[in-house]
């Protein structure tokens, strides 16, 4: 690369909740920036601001088809990440993971890009281990209703270790635990937003099962410093790296928190717990610590203030 120029860097997802706030990260760092995105659960708005941007390109595209372009990295996030969202075209979830995930690793292999995987805390399915630790295999259900989503990004793991181990291609393979913030899509379907949307609305709050169930909750912009980190600090090492906040709370915890910070009146109801979900999750991230310094910041109460924020401006 010349001398001065900048790295180009092609993030597939890149409208969507955390590709937005990856790609605004990427332009700070002064990458140029090409953002694909099919805009299913994606939107423009979420980009809108970066637009201005020269450095910034926006493309209308579908990862299941073969794409390519001349960029330096790749960070493959295109995937709907809500279980409401994709479990709506099961077929067409395990695609984008699986054909996505070929046509990404082929174009990488060309290009000779280091290529990133934004995988999940899913692939340890419904936990027999806890914390989870990397070296976990996990308990997925392969035919159960989150299968078309656990299986999928299963499978695209092991693409991307396969075209290592078969080719030397450099990949980075991450592991995300819930992660929250600005630019969740209001109707997403995910707790975090149903739970600060119903409160705002001052509805009831749905809690699925018992609410004894766990989570672990990251805010944003922890997790998208995880992200360059794990690209730029983490060596020759593939991962897979946890990356999440192991802070662990109950789903009515999180409910009381976010009625007492929304100022709400909402109460609670007691919906069925949809199947295969798991009891409990929380990440050990000692492996993400110790390779590239990284932990997690914000707390949740801090995390919810702003996402509570951003939600009122868009209920205003
Ligand atoms: P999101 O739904 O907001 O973003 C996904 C983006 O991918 C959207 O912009 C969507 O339009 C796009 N997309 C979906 N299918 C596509 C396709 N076939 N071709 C091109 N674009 C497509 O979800 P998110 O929370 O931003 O998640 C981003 C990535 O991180 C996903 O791969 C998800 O599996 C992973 N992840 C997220 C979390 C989390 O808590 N947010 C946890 C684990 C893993
Ligand atoms: N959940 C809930 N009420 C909601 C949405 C979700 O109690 O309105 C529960 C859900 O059953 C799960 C947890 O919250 O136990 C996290 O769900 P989410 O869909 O956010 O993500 P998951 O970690 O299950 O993929």
């Amino acid at each position: 690369m010349p001398k001065g120029s900048r790295k180009r860097v092609l993030v597939t997802g890149g409208a969507g909740f955390l590709g937005s706030h990856l790609c605004a990260a990427l332009l700070k760092k002064n990458y140029e920036v090409l953002c694909l995105d099919n805009f299913f659960t994606g939107k423009k708005d979420n980009v809108l601001p970066l637009t201005s941007n020269p450095y910034f390109e926006v493309l209308r595209h579908d990862v299941t088809e073969p794409y390519s372009a001349e960029v330096d990295e790749i960070y493959n996030l295109a995937c709907p990440a809500s279980p409401v969202h994709y479990q709506f075209d099961p077929v067409q979830t395990v695609k984008t993971s699986v054909h996505g995930a070929i046509n990404l690793l082929d174009l990488a292999l060309r290009i000779k890009a280091r290529v990133f995987q934004a995988s999940t805390s899913e692939v340890y399915g419904d936990p027999e281990v806890h914390p989870q630790q990397e070296t976990y295999w996990g308990k997925v259900n392969p035919i159960g209703v989150r299968a078309c989503y656990d299986e999928g990004k299963r499978c695209a793991e092991t693409l991307f270790f396969d075209f290592h181990r078969q080719y030397g291609l450099p990949i980075k393979v991450a592991r995300i635990f819930n992660t929250y913030g600005p630019n969740m899509s209001p109707n997403d379907g995910r707790v975090v937003s149903n739970f600060i949307i119903q409160a705002l609305k001052n509805e009831d709050i749905t809690i699925f099962g018992d609410g004894s169930q766990t989570r672990s909750f990251c805010y944003v912009s922890d997790l998208i410093a995880g992200f360059t980190a794990v690209m730029e600090n983490s060596g020759d090492a593939t991962g897979p790296f946890n990356l999440g906040n192991p802070e662990e709370f109950t789903m009515l915890e999180l409910a009381e928190k976010v009625i007492t910070l929304a100022n709400s009146k909402s109460r609670l109801v007691f919906l069925p717990l949809p199947a295969d979900d798991p009891h409990r999750r929380k990440p050990d991230i000692t492996l993400a610590q110790k390779t590239f310094q990284w932990t997690p910041k914000v707390k949740l109460e801090d995390g919810l203030k702003e996402t509570i924020k951003y939600f009122m401006g868009l209920l205003s």
